[in-house]
């Protein structure tokens, strides 16, 4: 009783307040104090995407294309490897810095957004983190100038959540590892000049016997399922990959044998990190398309921003969205702490995709 007499006090006016609010570029700001590289980070992404993205992002999505161009011209300004020191070519920022980079492109365009996220955390997350010196030389250099990007394959056609279950397999033969297996749902894979790949190499440890593996791309033995026709997101291509007696150096291990399930789970602690930005790029997206036709669409003799009911709707979709950025923004700054972030990055994820599938609805349903 008393939280729902709290509740009715106050709402209408707070709604009222956040409404008024809308325009300013990300309010959000002013409380987090953010520093002043990342606020000119934020605009300088916020242009790039305003510039190079909003134009061409509905035909690339289409029609499936890879945002070639705009993805080279990412790497030229350090978007593409984000938190990798700048001894292996990489900006050297941190991971909040990363997150608002892949809110503002995917504002701009979400298949970007998904294409940067997954080089940045997936492909070259795990193997700065577990990547002997020689393999970070060899496979994090090349993959920061936008030249050539990376994909990450855990998932297959018989098992997703429970990556444990995987059924791709490597055997050691001589001086090669030998692969066979499929997965699915690659994002990146018909663009990606390399993978993190992970199979087992003891099926009698379960999820304690699957090993990582870098597999360039293209390579003998390893062949492109066809592109999935998606509902959104289309410019980023999702595939299977396909091992056939796919053999790669054994020096192409990552991390010890038997360590590929830790190596997926910590990476994708960070994944969840980049998919929740997107997730907040895509909804501050459908936010500002609302208010903008909320302004300009006449009703009744004046726009239908200056109703009530219309403003409350777009004050509630700001509220879910910045919760959604201060939860993300939350996780990135623990992880850049050294702190533990794995329930943070999964309640960022849930909230940002929550709020960007309410958002856009909401948006397309009210205003
Ligand atoms: C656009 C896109 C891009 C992707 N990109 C990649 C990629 O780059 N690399 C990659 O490896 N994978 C990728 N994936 C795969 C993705 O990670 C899997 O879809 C995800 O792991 C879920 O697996 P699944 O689809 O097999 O669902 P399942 O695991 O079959 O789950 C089916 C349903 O059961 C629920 N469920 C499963 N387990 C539990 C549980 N323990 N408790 C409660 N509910 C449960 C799930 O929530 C879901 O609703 C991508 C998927 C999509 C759609």
């Amino acid at each position: 009783m008393a939280a729902t007499l709290l509740a009715r006090g106050g709402s209408a006016a707070a709604r009222a307040l956040t409404f008024g609010c809308l325009r300013q570029l990300h309010t959000v700001y002013q409380t987090v104090e953010l520093p002043e590289t990342h606020q000119m980070l934020c605009r300088t992404c916020r242009d790039f995407a305003e510039k190079e993205l909003v134009p061409v992002a509905a035909q690339l999505d289409k029609e499936h294309r890879f945002p070639d161009e705009q993805v080279k011209k990412m790497g030229a300004l350090g978007l593409l490897a984000m938190d990798v020191p700048e001894e292996y070519k990489g900006a050297g920022l941190d991971y909040l810095a990363y997150s608002i980079a892949v809110e503002e492109i995917s504002r701009g365009c979400a298949s970007t957004g998904v294409i940067m996220s997954v080089n940045n955390s997936l492909y070259l997350g795990p193997i700065l983190k577990f990547g002997s010196e020689e393999q970070k030389h060899q496979w994090i250099a090349p993959f920061t100038s936008g030249d050539k990007i990376g994909c990450f394959a855990l998932s297959e056609p018989g098992n997703g959540s429970d990556a444990g279950a995987a059924s791709t397999v490597a055997r050691l033969d001589g001086n090669e590892w030998v692969l066979n297996g499929t997965k699915a749902w690659i994002t990146n894979a018909w663009d990606a000049s390399a993978v993190v790949v992970f199979a087992t190499t003891d099926k009698s440890q379960k999820h304690k016997g699957i090993s990582a593996f870098l597999v360039p791309m293209p390579t003998a033995g390893l062949s492109l399922g066809k592109k999935e026709d998606k509902l959104g997101i289309r410019a980023s291509s999702t595939a299977n990959l396909i091992f056939e007696d796919c053999r790669i150096p054994k020096a192409n291990l990552l991390g010890q044998q038997g360590m590929g399930f830790k190596i997926a789970m910590q990476t994708l602690d960070s994944g969840r990190i980049g998919i929740a930005s997107q997730a907040l790029g895509i909804a501050q997206g459908a936010l500002d398309c609302a208010v903008d036709y909320a302004e300009k669409r006449l009703a009744f003799g004046s726009p239908i921003s200056k109703l009530q009911a219309i403003q409350f709707k777009l004050a509630d979709m700001a509220l879910a969205l910045e919760s959604a950025r201060l939860l993300t923004w939350r996780a990135a700054m623990l992880k850049d702490n050294g702190k533990p972030y794995t329930k943070e990055a999964a309640m960022a994820k849930l909230a940002a995709s929550e709020a960007a599938t309410a958002i856009s609805h909401q948006g397309v349903l009210d205003a």
